[in-house]
């Protein structure tokens, strides 16, 4: 499932190919066809793990709103043809031509993550629930703002740092591993951490955040950037995922927490 340093791959390589480009054509989704076409791609952001296509038509602003869900991916190409990986091509959802003949082309091969076309942000609130960038200067005091309500206090840490109310783009992958860095239980309730550690916890995973966004996410199943390029984050992972605890060589334990399988060493994580 992408997760935000995926995401943030995503984004960054469709900047430079599509911003500025006028719609010039849509098939497939009647839906999005008739809110779209003719309108211009003014720029494109990450937002948490949302994509936004800020669009603009006689000078009015609107909002395409993407979710890659478990297997969404954007393809930028001069011919259809050029989509190598047959899955992709027949489990296109969306097909974009721009002025220029190039396509766009969103596909997804297990089921429509989500496609919201917006006027303004206000139309879908979640969206504005949705914690600081965990990147920016007001994440931390937020983060620490969040833990500190009694809601959260009996809750499993992972659980909480998974909330995108308390911390944006914090998935299953990336709790994980930060749980992991710092040896602490995944279940281990919130009000058994420190305040220093709690601050320690967020900082390390925005620092994981950042090295996977540095060597292209993590390709878990599925997910290929717009030139069907895999990631290397998942070769760097010391605990999603694995058998075998690379600190202690013990086997890892399972635990179902917040309704998401959890990997952890029962030796090295109190
Ligand atoms: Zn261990």
């Amino acid at each position: 499932m992408p997760e935000l340093p995926e995401v943030e791959g995503v984004v960054r390589s469709l900047q430079p190919v599509v911003t500025g480009k006028t719609i010039y054509h849509v098939t497939i989704s009647e839906v999005i066809k008739q809110a779209i076409e003719g309108m211009t791609i003014k720029s494109i952001e990450r937002r948490s793990k949302y994509i936004f296509f800020h669009l603009e038509k006689e000078g009015n602003p609107y909002l395409l709103v993407n979710h890659l869900g478990m297997t969404g991916a954007w393809f930028h190409v001069s011919q259809l043809s050029d989509i190598t990986e047959e899955k992709f091509l027949k489990h296109a959802h969306i097909l974009i031509q721009f002025d220029d003949h190039n396509w766009l082309v969103y596909s997804d091969i297990r089921r429509f993550g989500e496609m919201r076309f917006l006027h303004e942000l206000e139309e879908h609130p979640p969206l504005l629930e949705m914690a600081p960038e965990p990147f920016s200067d007001e994440a931390l005091s937020h983060f620490l703002e969040k833990v500190n309500l009694t809601k959260y206090a009996n809750k499993a840490v992972k659980e909480v740092i998974m909330d995108g109310h308390v911390i944006a783009g914090c998935g299953n992958i990336y709790a994980t591993e930060a749980l992991f860095k710092m040896n602490i239980h995944p279940a281990r309730k919130l009000s058994r951490i420190s305040k220093e550690r709690k601050i320690e916890l967020f900082k390390t995973i925005v620092h994981i955040l950042q090295e996977s966004i540095d060597v292209g996410g993590s390709t878990i199943s599925d997910y290929r950037n717009i030139n069907g390029e895999a990631g290397s984050m998942q070769h760097r992972l010391k605990m999603y995922g694995k058998k075998t605890c690379p600190t202690c060589n013990g086997d890892t334990k399972q635990k179902i927490i917040g309704g998401r399988n959890s990997v952890y060493c029962p030796n090295c994580q109190h």
